[in-house]
């Protein structure tokens, strides 16, 4: 217990007792009106003598476990939105933290991040070794999310199997998309220790901004879009979902001449 909760339940000990102390005088005054005021200074002692001694005696213990169920309450809040295996956000907690920084306005890019042939890690590998290779993912993009610098939220969260998406604020598109790019090199860059050898592993993104208007699902499910054409093209590469639908328009306009 901190020390500013203690102090808030001696408060709550102290502001029990006073009420307690407050009963115990009106009954007496009422009990001491029938009897004509008989010993009065006698109840009156007892009056303040009994809550003082009785209310911490049964109040404290319930003010404590209070407490600890509030402390128990707040963990598992925690547990809720956190990836067990990862210790990253989870999806849950991803869409409600983006929910809040979309209502903020301002600039915002969702990355959708997703480990390439990763069911051959499992095959070759083993399972185990597949989450050591999630765990590593993970980590190393918290890294190099954390290390941005730039003065708004940016974190990084694993929102399914092998698929993670970050939330960068308050960050050019150009600058978004070189993180983007720093992502898939670091990664290729990591190769990460398995059972007596090294696991090469690579990553496939795709990158969106998000424009006037959209909610997080929008942005990622065209981050989600670009990430799989980064797969299509080869993998271990990243696609901005801006420049795939420019490159797109650039296309129909010349089929069309
Ligand atoms: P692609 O490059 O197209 O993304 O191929 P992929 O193999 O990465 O994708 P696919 O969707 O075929 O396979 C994803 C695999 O991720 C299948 C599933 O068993 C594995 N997976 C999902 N969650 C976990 C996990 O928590 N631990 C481990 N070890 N494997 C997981
Ligand atoms: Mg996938
Ligand atoms: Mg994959």
């Amino acid at each position: 217990m901190s020390r500013e909760e203690f102090f808030g339940t001696v408060k709550g000990v102290f502001i029990i007792t006073l009420a307690m102390m407050a009963g115990a005088y009106g009954l007496t005054t009422a009990m001491l009106v029938v009897t004509e005021f008989k010993d009065a200074t006698f109840h009156y002692v007892l009056a303040t003598i009994f809550p003082v001694i009785l209310t911490p005696v049964g109040a404290f213990p319930l003010l404590v476990m209070a407490h600890r169920l509030r402390v128990i309450k707040s963990d598992l809040e925690g547990l809720l939105r956190l990836d067990s295996l990862t210790e990253l956000p989870n999806r849950r907690a991803f869409f409600e933290l983006a929910g809040k920084v979309f209502q903020r306005g301002g600039a915002v890019t969702l990355m959708m991040v997703d480990i390439d042939h990763f069911k051959q890690v499992n095959d070759n590998y083993g399972h185990d070794t597949g989450d050591r290779v999630l765990r590593a993912v993970a980590q190393s993009m918290q890294h190099i999310v954390a290390a941005t610098g730039n003065p708004g939220v940016r974190f990084a969260a694993r929102i399914g199997g092998e698929e993670f998406a970050v939330l960068i604020e308050g960050l050019a598109p150009d600058a978004a998309d070189r993180l983007a790019s720093e992502l898939v090199t670091q990664v290729a860059q990591s190769p990460v220790q398995g059972d007596g050898q090294l696991i090469a592993v690579t990553v496939s993104i795709g990158v969106a901004h998000r424009r006037a208007g959209d909610t997080p699902s929008m942005v990622l499910r065209a981050a989600d879009n670009a990430c799989y054409r980064a797969k299509r093209l080869g993998r271990n590469q990243w696609r901005d979902a801006d420049a795939e639908a420019e490159q797109a328009a650039a296309g129909a306009v010349q089929s069309a001449a």
